[in-house]
């Protein structure tokens, strides 16, 4: 936990966020400002920023959720493809420091990305 994370306040609870999943790795929600008629956000309970610092034991992890994300994408309603996305550092548009990954979709067009 590192404390002035919002990811990691979402990942305890401490705010909420509408949940879709959680298991004992990750949480899912519904972004704040979504970009697409479906956005979420699949977030590891472990803080770690992003890829960069990220180690050979987080590949299962990282598997787990690309694994998920079409689930979770045809569950919430994207039925016609999606995108799963990761932004790393200032260029790569990263605002928060928490790896995460979203997964886009539904009808376009969408709002940016
Ligand atoms: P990044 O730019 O770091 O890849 O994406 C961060 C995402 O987190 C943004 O799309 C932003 O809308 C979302 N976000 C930031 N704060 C909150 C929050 O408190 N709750 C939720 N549900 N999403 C958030
Ligand atoms: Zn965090």
């Amino acid at each position: 936990m590192s404390s002035n994370c919002i990811f990691c306040k979402i990942v305890s609870g401490e705010i909420p966020s509408g949940k879709v999943y959680e298991d004992e790795d990750l949480v899912v929600f519904h972004d704040i400002h979504p970009a697409a008629p479906v956005h979420l956000l699949m977030v590891p309970r472990e803080h770690f920023e992003n890829l960069d610092v990220a180690e050979a034991r987080h590949e299962r992890l990282l598997g787990k959720m690309q694994l998920l994300a079409p689930r979770l994408a045809r569950e919430q309603g994207a039925t016609n493809g999606y995108r799963v996305v990761t932004n790393n550092g200032p260029d790569g548009g990263q605002e928060v420091y928490h790896l995460h990954v979203h997964v886009l979709g539904g009808p376009r067009p969408w709002k940016r990305l």
